[in-house]
């Protein structure tokens, strides 16, 4: 397989771009080898420059949930760009993505748009300060919720401590108002209460982690965690940027049928184009400006573009659409551990809904902790290996990959076939 365009895009990006990207895990660091760059996408499939084609599991980190270029979607976009891009003022598109929105996810009952993941975490965070004149926050070790200071936040010494910056330029003040704590952990999330509790605002969560790795709740971690915000007087935040739409029709929330105060959206909500939420409770909600106190605002918030993207999108989503996740998710969970075994290696695969993980270590896999004992050089040999068999992971142990309802069995057969060559010539 020849990468030569890609390589010499490559090299005049990184002269151009901090590491010659606009995101950093696309610049393929922890698989040890140069990014491919991108030329078109249909369905199921992404061609890049020099002209190779892949089975894509990436699915632009998770937004094309019907696949690339969508035929509806790309029409009613053409459709909508004729009409304007941008007004600043409101639209009836609004309302339309507002109406699924709220009459899909059970939390929701007013909605604000924003312009990415990003801003819908930290919105939301300020919103739950702002409403409960608190001002910490508890979110958990692994989980990942944008790049805004408050969240770029790894543990302190020990559980239960307030957190250290996890990169320069976040001033240690701000980290200090975050605590963390690991996941599925009950007792330390316990102790964390215990000593902070009444000046905890808001727990933000991932209802199921996707930024160590897809890492499911355990029992019910996700009740234990209503049970006590509710007793301290804390909001819960449930970060479903990723899960919202993908684990089910309803969501996380609808799937394991615990409501948070406030939810977080983005990713599959624009369609592939840039959108992020937050809603809740209209009692919270309404403290947002204008009708509140509590500021956040936005130029291309609510963009008609974005919004008509989603609406699409959303519009061709059904239950059955989850079915056939469960269906194609369902042969990868039984056939890839077998092929693993063949050559003697280790896999513990964890999935929900059309997000899937999998892990190069025994398992259970409940924890960042035990996410990192996946073999990442294996990973990363495995991901070459596999780009030249034609399929395209995540290039990085720590995300998931994700299906589409362009994805039919072939394409998984055609993905296992891969896998066992790929471990073949590894193993050799
Ligand atoms: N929250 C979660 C759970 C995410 O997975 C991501 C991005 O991957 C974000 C928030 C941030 O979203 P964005 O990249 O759109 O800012």
């Amino acid at each position: 397989m020849n990468f030569e365009t890609s390589k010499t895009l490559f090299k005049d990006a990184v002269e151009l771009m901090p590491g010659g990207v606009s995101s950093p895990v696309r610049a393929f660091k922890s698989v040890k080898m140069n990014p491919i760059f991108v030329e078109s996408a249909t369905g199921v499939m992404v061609k890049d420059v020099d002209g190779n084609e892949y089975i894509d599991y990436v699915l632009s980190w998770g937004p094309l949930i019907l696949g690339h270029s969508n035929d509806q979607v790309v029409k009613r976009i053409q459709e909508q760009a004729v009409k304007g891009t941008s007004f600043g003022a409101p639209t009836e598109l609004e309302n339309k993505l507002a109406e699924i929105v709220i009459d899909r996810v059970p939390s929701i009952e007013m909605v604000r748009f924003v312009s990415s993941g990003t801003e819908a975490t930290l919105s939301a965070l300020r919103l739950a300060r702002g409403y409960t004149d608190r001002n910490k926050i508890l979110k958990f070790e692994g989980c990942y919720h944008g790049h805004s200071d408050s969240l770029l936040i790894k543990a302190g010494s020990g559980v239960a401590t307030l957190g250290l910056p996890d990169s320069p330029g976040v001033p240690e003040g701000v980290a200090s108002n975050t605590i963390t704590v690991p996941y599925n952990d009950k007792e330390s999330l316990k102790e964390a209460f215990d000593k902070f509790g009444d000046d905890i605002a808001a727990v933000i969560m991932e209802p199921v982690a996707g930024n160590m790795g897809v890492v499911p709740p355990v029992n019910d971690f996700l009740h234990f965690v209503r049970d006590i915000t509710e007793q301290n007087g804390t909001l819960l935040i449930f970060d479903e940027v990723m899960t919202g739409f993908r684990v089910s029709y309803h969501s996380a929330q609808g799937y394991y049928g615990v409501t948070p105060d406030l939810t977080c959206l983005g990713k599959v909500i624009g369609g592939g184009l840039p959108v992020g939420a937050y809603g809740g409770k209209r009692e919270i909600m309404e403290h947002v400006a204008p009708v509140g106190t509590i500021y956040q605002a936005g130029t291309l918030s609510g963009n008609p573009l974005a919004m008509t993207a989603g609406i699409e999108t959303l519009s061709q989503l059904t239950e059955e659409s989850y079915d056939h996740f469960n269906m194609l998710g369902d042969i990868i969970e039984e056939e890839l551990p077998k092929i693993f075994e063949k050559y003697s290696e280790k896999i513990t695969i964890n999935r929900a809904g059309s997000m899937i993980g999998f892990f190069l270590t025994e398992g259970p896999v409940k924890n960042f902790d035990d996410a990192n004992r996946s073999d990442l050089d294996l990973f990363a040999r495995l991901f070459q290996e596999l780009l030249k068999e034609g399929v395209y992971l995540p290039p990085s142990q720590f995300e998931g990959m994700f299906l589409s309802t362009a994805h039919t069995k072939e394409h998984i057969e055609t993905t296992l076939k891969a896998f066992d060559n790929a471990l073949r010539r590894i193993k050799s």
